[in-house]
């Protein structure tokens, strides 16, 4: 048995040359490598260097919906929306919902912000940590209370590559991931988190997914970091929602914004 669905991958839709591939050469390689679902999940849209712009949404439908008539498999439409503030504020509004089978949510560079101090404190600040490789405990707080928030405000669906470039508290986002019912990445290219997290994430009940973050076509289904994760920590099978099995999204509950 095996991976049966990837859940993140970029195509062209993340501009300027981020994502090489259409979402035709994704699915194809996907059907090709026996997946039974993908989704297309390109960068959100205060991402304005990167992201996909709101208006393109309906266009990467309309080619879904012709992709899938070439195609035995799922196709499901998403972004990798952005955590920009402290507050735990993402760059999707109720109106995305209903064009969107799953949300994505991660830390991004480059992305705008609420305002000019947030763009500085929540933004830069940890870029900053990043390049210096220290991320001070009050930032760390912050960064905690800010996805902490995102998942009790918004239905995020997937936290991709938790912990990478934005240090968080992993056991206490864990613990709310498990509450939300919000699955978290092991990442096929970067994980983010130590073992000792994604352990302490098991234990505390959450349910992973295992993705590639492919950003062209050859990458798609490629998961071997996460799943090399998975093996290594003896992960069971049951706690990683797509393997050996298709999971549901939040698609059909969604819930207003509190
Ligand atoms: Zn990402
Ligand atoms: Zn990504």
């Amino acid at each position: 048995m095996a991976l049966l669905a990837d859940y993140h991958t970029h195509t062209k839709y993340s501009r300027n040359g981020h994502g090489k591939g259409t979402i035709e050469e994704n699915v194809r390689v996907a059907y090709n490598k026996g997946l039974r679902q993908i989704a297309l999940t390109d960068h959100g849209f205060n991402q304005k260097l990167y992201g996909i712009r709101r208006k393109d949404i309906e266009k990467a439908r309309a080619e879904i919906e012709d992709v899938k008539e070439r195609y035995p498999i799922d196709v499901l439409l998403g972004v990798e929306a952005n955590i920009i503030s402290s507050h735990g504020d993402v760059d999707i509004v109720e109106d995305d919902y209903k064009n969107l089978d799953i949300v994505l949510l991660g830390f991004h560079r480059f992305v705008k912000s609420t305002s000019k101090r947030e763009q500085f404190g929540f933004i830069i600040k940890n870029i900053l940590c990043e390049i210096f490789h220290h991320t001070s405990k009050k930032q760390k707080e912050k960064n905690t209370n800010a996805y902490i928030n995102a998942m009790r405000n918004y239905d995020i669906d997937i936290l991709t590559h938790l912990n990478h470039a934005c240090k968080v508290d992993v056991e206490k986002v864990a613990r709310v991931a498990k509450e939300t019912n919000t699955l978290i990445e092991l990442n096929g290219k970067r994980l983010g988190m130590t073992d000792e997290e994604i352990l302490k994430c098991y234990e505390l009940g959450c349910k992973f997914v295992i993705d590639s973050d492919a950003h062209s076509p050859k990458r798609v289904g490629e998961c071997n970091l996460g799943l090399q994760a998975a093996l290594r920590l003896r992960i069971p099978d049951s706690a990683i929602v797509n393997y050996n099995e298709i999971p549901t999204f939040k698609k059909n509950k969604r819930k207003k914004r509190s």
